[in-house]
């Protein structure tokens, strides 16, 4: 059964012509393939784990901030909105989205690049490809098959970067980042969907924290544009409504500007299929020039005042001690994991270490904190 509308354009994934799952299984009843691959992620251990992860801020700073899980919401949120739009496949933006993250460490980016370093001498650890692995194999929930055996498609989307060297060992799925072609379109705009996501969910988090303020954001283009109309019609509205309202504009400028944008690009290439979308020479979802500078510029402030804010900067420290000390304990002790990880005969070094990062970087913010203090004290 296809779940797809009937609107959908021609350059679109079509289900029908889908590249299948690695284990094939019979179709689904009522479903589409892709409804299914979306709830097979919602119904992961890896997908619950989300809200217990760090987005910017820690879990147990505050009961507002963005954990993974709603940030992911938010990303399928934006992703489908555009989707729809645009007459692309709205049911795999949505897997793509929820899934994206999965394979995100505890606490943040500072989790990963502490985790990646420990992981240097054997072969280095990176969150995307820790998502494909927590889909492919980590995720033990059906009697036939290793993961989850989603389908090609989401799988090519929740692979949005990888290195050449891991493009090799990851056969057909690798071989567009070795020859140089584009994603689906749904792929290229859930990667989008996702920066948007971030962008403004971490301006009104930043805020929140006390790390941001209002002058500091007037000095940015897009914000400053929202600012004075709101300002304009409700001169005494409060801090926070005034955030809330200029994030809000924000989110539609963007989106709409995605919309526009795309849609233009798209008419001007008219690509017969997903084949035209993947030899093209870049991405054909995207912003229009101006809105692709001040999204840009965002981001790019957000890096230097928020991500790499004393705050967040000593918070990465002690993530970072508290990842050197599980890893290594681990790795001189498997024991100390549960048995399905410990039990690993004859392993190599390396394989050894995979497995711990496979366990460290599915522990939540607080159970990777409990696991530190417990090992600590030994
Ligand atoms: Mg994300």
């Amino acid at each position: 059964m296809n779940s797809a509308p009937e609107s959908l354009a021609p350059c679109a994934v079509q289900e029908e012509k889908s590249r299948g799952r690695q284990f094939p299984e019979p179709p689904p009843a009522y479903r589409g393939e892709y409804q299914r691959d979306r709830d097979r992620i919602i119904h992961s251990t890896a997908f619950r784990r989300l809200v217990y992860k760090t987005q910017v801020f820690v879990n147990h700073e505050g009961d507002l901030y963005r954990t993974r899980l709603t940030h992911s919401l938010e990303v399928a949120q934006i992703a489908r909105t555009v989707a729809r739009a645009l007459g692309l496949n709205e049911t795999l933006v949505e897997a793509i989205s929820l899934a994206h993250d999965l394979g995100h460490t505890p606490f943040g980016h500072a989790g990963q690049d502490a985790l990646n370093k420990c992981m240097q001498d054997f072969g280095g650890f990176e969150h995307n490809l820790q998502s494909l692995r927590v889909v492919d194999e980590l995720e033990a929930k059906y009697a036939d098959f290793p993961g989850l055996n989603l389908t090609w498609e989401t799988r090519e989307g929740i692979l949005k970067h990888c290195s050449k060297r891991n493009a090799r060992n990851l056969g057909d799925l690798g071989k567009r980042f070795l020859n140089r072609h584009q994603p689906s379109l749904e792929a290229q705009l859930v990667n989008l969907a996702d920066a948007i996501a971030y962008n403004n969910h971490d301006v009104d988090d930043g805020f929140r924290a006390g790390l941001l303020t209002l002058d500091q954001l007037c000095e940015q283009p897009l914000f400053r544009q929202h600012y004075d109309d709101v300002h304009r019609s409700w001169p005494k509205l409060e801090d926070r409504r005034l955030i809330y309202e200029i994030i809000r504009r924000m989110i539609d400028h963007v989106v709409t500007d995605l919309i526009d944008n795309t849609s233009a690009v798209i008419a001007l290439l008219s690509p017969v299929d997903i084949n035209a979308v993947r030899k093209y020479e870049k991405p054909m979802v995207g912003f229009s020039e101006p809105v692709k500078e001040m999204h840009g510029a965002l981001k790019q402030f957000l890096h230097e005042n928020l991500y790499r804010h004393n705050r967040v900067c000593s918070m990465n420290e002690k993530t970072k001690s508290m990842i050197d000390l599980l890893f290594g304990r681990y790795m001189a002790d498997p024991d100390e994991m549960p048995t399905s990880f410990s039990e690993q005969e004859n392993a190599s070094d390396a394989d050894r270490a995979r497995v711990v990062a496979d366990y460290i970087a599915g522990m939540t913010d607080r159970f990777a904190a409990a696991e530190h203090k417990r090992l600590a004290a030994k």
